[in-house]
């Protein structure tokens, strides 16, 4: 069956009801991914994930104003809508939801959520209110499908943090599935970013990964300090010195780990390739 695209709410709650009580006749689960479009590997993983876990798909393409910051890319976020749908369909989605601005925020829209702890370090540092635009349009999404289940990427992973805690917090009735960071053959996680490097730009950035694997080696042996610092000079010499941050806390609060406390470690990395800045993270 063919994709149905679906740009307003009457229309997608009429999409998933029909669905919902279609060929299957039965009670069948929805899944939802929500992306910002420029579809890549990365979210077709997502998708291939929520096709294993629920009866419908729908995906979600929505450029949220809400995420950006004033100096940043809204403006120019890559989009490719037509190209979107096609490589959502070849991956099985049922409905792809396209709302516009007003849909998402009508006239006399005035609500913001926030997830305080867990936004205020890594991207939320540099990027404020960035996490209250992704809370508060996720959570809109969530309740507009009322999808059993949700999929994100670990690419994001302080933001799979927040949702998971904002849907325990708010009781939404959805489970949120994590899928692991789709990496290029060089390691380069794909990102919609990657789009504005240069082939030479590309190059630098596929030492990103490489020296997070290295640092990843020689983390139990080593001092913090010095897994940061090494980290940073391999970047240098990679051609890549201007770091955002560079920071190992613990995957399940993103608290700060400790030389006593190396549990549950995970290294995160932003850094800017000339404007475009790359976000990357691993287990360690
Ligand atoms: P975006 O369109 O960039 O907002 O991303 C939409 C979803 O796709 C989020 O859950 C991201 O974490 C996920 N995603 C983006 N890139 C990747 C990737 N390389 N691997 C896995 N998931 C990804």
């Amino acid at each position: 069956m063919s994709i149905e695209v679906i740009r307003d709410l009457r229309g997608l709650h009429s999409a998933i009801a029909r669905h919902r009580n279609g060929p299957l006749n039965t009670a069948a689960s929805l899944a939802i991914v929500p992306t910002m479009g420029a579809i890549h590997e990365g979210h077709e993983a997502l998708v291939i994930e929520a096709k294993r876990n629920a009866n419908i798909v729908l995906a979600t393409i929505f450029v949220n104003p809400m995420q950006f910051g004033a100096n940043e890319d809204l403006d120019k976020y890559p989009k490719s809508e037509i190209e979107d749908i096609k490589r959502l369909e070849d991956k099985g989605c049922d409905i792809v939801y396209i709302p516009s601005t007003e849909t998402i925020y009508p006239d006399g829209f005035d609500l913001t959520i926030n997830v305080p702890k867990l936004s205020s370090v890594l991207c939320g540092k540099e990027r404020k209110n960035h996490f209250q635009g992704v809370a508060t349009v996720v959570a809109k999404l969530l309740l507009q499908s009322g999808a059993d289940y949700a999929i994100f990427g670990e690419k994001d992973y302080q933001q799979l943090l927040i949702i998971t805690s904002l849907v325990r917090d708010l009781d939404i009735p959805c489970q949120i599935i994590p899928v692991n960071t789709v990496r290029d053959s060089n390691g380069l996680a794909i990102s919609s970013r990657n789009q504005y490097l240069s082939s030479k730009q590309v190059d630098i950035a596929n030492n990103i990964n490489l020296v997070m694997n290295e640092a990843a080696k020689n983390f139990y042996n080593i001092d913090i300090s010095e897994t940061i610092s090494s980290i940073k000079k391999n970047l240098g010499n990679a051609g890549i010195d201007k770091i955002d941050y560079i920071e190992i806390r613990n995957s399940h609060n993103l608290e700060n780990t400790s030389n006593n406390d190396k549990s549950n470690a995970r290294l995160f990395i932003a850094v800017y390739i000339d404007e475009v800045r790359l976000i990357d993270n691993i287990k360690l």
